[in-house]
């Protein structure tokens, strides 16, 4: 509506009408400049209102805002499109107020403000979750938090005594009667700082949690028994946190034992890469005795100044997000889990997702057995109000509400992603070329179980020759025995492939390796090994497919479809016959013609499959001989990992 239109409206002179609205801060040139529709009829009802409320009171009314939604990250050009403006008329505008502008510049909060004014808006920003995580991760936000350490190695060189003993050396009598509750880690105060531990010890469960994707330990404690040496979970436990870059500081356990070696654990250390600070090199190691207590707190300090160097942050002003440390029912409770808080705070009441099931923090125990209500960065709570158990490893997110919780959680089971079951395939030597050419693969990761160490040692150095420019072989662990469960959970974590050399590889690890997506390979001459790697670089594996049957169908009748030529009335005899994959026609036993399913319908619609014992219409790819009688057996082809 044009101005002077309004002031008719009104029964208000145009030129009044123009200098009010102008004192107003609207760009208003004269009596004929237009006016948007709802930008004119709040001008109507606000002259309407201000008459009548002049009667009473000489108080002006502010029209109301018009409200505007902005992206935080957009542009002059943006604003000046939403507000209804040429972008120069903008910049214009802004100049006029000392602001200069252009056109790709990102808004600011000065021309908000004055825009705001201007054009009477009420521009509220927006920011994009994506964004908005940025921002709150921007350095200025980050405080420094507690680290979270494993404690790996060899069995019975002291993991659970030490964690024990760290574990009451921090009670104190007086909490809450000096009761601990074990709920999967527990953090430990110290003058200095704050540690945590993670109640379970050992490079399995350490790895585990990275093959699903969390990443939670900070430091690794490798405990090595004075009396025994580096052995070869030891060394396994090297290489589990090496290959997840994770540091590690050595406790030299058992120191109490009368005559012990201390000096041959250093010489160990040092022929496995880590060399102790006291031989010059810059591996922490402390001397302890997890049993009598002694040199603890040198540990737990040198804990605090390695997490120092690694300058370890987190922004607790945002919603919380963890990782499930582990899960259990409780009889009143209901299903619990420990959730380590890493990023954010947890409050009592936030709605969240996990897994893929959601729930409500309805109540919260810190590893003391304490009622609390919230939980920041580097804290493990155990949580109530999970819908079921969770998984060890699974994501624990904070959502706006239980409304979004529910909605990111049907999304997730629909994708089956966070299913233990699904984990993604990992790297197999058949499609590590297309990996290659893909851009994805630039390290082959490699596992080497042999026979005998001379063998381990002959594949190892052949590997170093085989990488080319595109590909180098990492040798991430190797050693002296069959395949174990840690070598695949290794392998799932650090996306790498197992070659096992002249051993038996059992029907229980194959199944595992499966579970895990792990190629694993079985050589007996070394020769194979490498000319079968070097293959896999240049692309000349051909992968191998197995048949996977999905179905059989009974052709009764043939009809002519106007799009395919003819069509099979079937009745499907076996099986769930779904829409596509491969199809072959099979007359008294003997195969006429592979070909493919193109279409699949029941009572004239398109069907996704079909259940044994119901009767449908199948159409074939390029197929003129059928005949009633014949089977059609339709297969889908899966790609197998090649063992020799
Ligand atoms: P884990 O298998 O690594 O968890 O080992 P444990 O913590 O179960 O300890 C194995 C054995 O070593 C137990 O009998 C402990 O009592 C003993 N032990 C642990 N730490 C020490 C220590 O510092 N000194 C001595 N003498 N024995 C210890």
């Amino acid at each position: 509506m044009r101005v002077h239109e309004i002031a008719k409206k009104l029964n208000m002179d145009n030129k009044v009408l123009v200098s009010e609205l102008k004192e107003m801060g609207m760009v208003i040139k004269s009596a004929l400049s237009s006016l948007d529709e709802e930008t004119s009829q709040q001008v109507i009802n606000l002259f309407t209102a201000g008459k009548t409320a002049r009667g009473v009171t000489s108080q002006p009314v502010t029209p109301k805002k018009k409200k505007i939604s902005l992206a935080f990250s957009s542009r002059v050009s943006d604003l000046a499109k939403i507000i209804g403006i040429k972008p120069a008329e903008l910049i214009k505008t802004l100049f006029s107020h000392a602001i200069s502008a252009t056109i790709n510049q990102q808004i600011t909060e000065e021309m908000i403000k004055h825009i705001s004014s201007i054009y009477h808006l009420d521009i509220e920003i927006s920011i994009p979750e994506k964004e908005k995580e940025e921002i709150e991760e921007e350095a200025s936000f980050l405080q420094s938090r507690a680290p979270v350490v494993t404690i790996m190695g060899h069995v019975d060189h002291g993991k659970t005594k030490l964690l024990d003993t760290i574990r009451q050396a921090n009670v104190i009598d007086t909490e809450a009667g000096g009761i601990t509750q074990h709920i999967g880690a527990y953090k430990v105060k110290l003058k200095e700082g704050e540690v945590v531990f993670l109640d379970t010890p050992g490079h399995e469960a350490f790895s585990a949690m990275r093959a699903r994707g969390a990443h939670v330990t900070d430091i690794v404690v490798l405990v090595v028994a004075a009396d025994d040496g580096i052995m070869p979970q030891t060394v396994e436990a090297i290489d589990h946190a090496r290959a997840a870059n994770v540091p590690i500081v050595v406790a030299i356990n058992k120191v109490d034992l009368p005559g012990v070696n201390k000096e041959k654990v250093y010489k160990q250390l040092a022929d496995n890469n880590l060399l102790a600070e006291s031989w010059g090199g810059k591996t922490i190691c402390c001397e302890v005795s997890a049993k009598q207590k002694i040199g603890i707190d040198h540990l737990l300090e040198m804990l605090l100044l390695e997490a120092e160097m690694l300058e370890l942050t987190a922004n607790p002003n945002k919603k919380a997000q963890g990782t499930i440390i582990e899960s259990r029912l409780d009889k009143g409770k209901g299903p619990v889990a420990t959730v380590l808080v890493q990023k954010g705070t947890l409050h009592k009441g936030d709605a969240f997702v996990d897994g893929t099931s959601y729930g409500r923090v309805r109540a919260m125990f810190n590893d003391r057995n304490e009622r609390i209500n919230s939980a920041g960065p580097s804290t493990p709570v155990e949580v109530v109000g999970f819908s079921k158990i969770s998984l060890a490893g699974d994501l624990f997110k904070v959502v706006e509400d239980t409304k979004k919780a529910k909605q990111i959680c049907l999304e997730l089971q629909e994708n089956e992603k966070v299913s233990m079951e699904k984990l993604p395939t990992r790297i197999t030597l058949n499609d590590l070329y297309l990996q290659i050419k893909e851009g994805k693969v630039k390290e082959l990761d490699v596992i080497i179980k042999a026979d005998v160490g001379g063998s381990v040692e002959v594949l190892k150095h052949s590997f170093e020759k085989i990488g080319n420019k595109e590909v180098k072989i990492k040798v991430i662990h190797s050693g002296i025995g069959e395949v174990n469960e840690s070598d695949i959970i290794l392998a799932s974590a650090s996306n790498a492939v197992i070659i096992s050399f002249h051993l038996p590889l059992k029907g229980d690890i194959k199944t595992l390796g499966q579970t895990y997506g792990v190629d694993i390979r079985s050589y007996n001459i070394i020769y194979d090994v490498t000319n079968e790697v070097k293959k896999a670089l240049e692309g000349l594996l051909e992968p191998k497919y197995k048949e996977i049957s999905l179905g059989i169908a009974e052709v009764r009748e043939i009809f002519k479809a106007s799009k395919i030529g003819i069509a099979c009335g079937c009745y499907i005899k076996e099986g769930k016959v779904p829409k596509g994959n491969n199809a072959r026609v099979i007359r008294n036993d003997k195969l006429i013609v592979e070909t493919r399913m193109i279409s699949l319908r029941r009572f004239k619609e398109d069907v996704n499959e079909v259940m044994a014992g119901l009767e449908c219409g199948i159409g074939l790819e390029k197929i003129t001989d059928v005949q009633v009688g014949d089977i059609i057996e339709i297969y889908t082809q899966e790609k197998i990992i090649q063992k020799l």
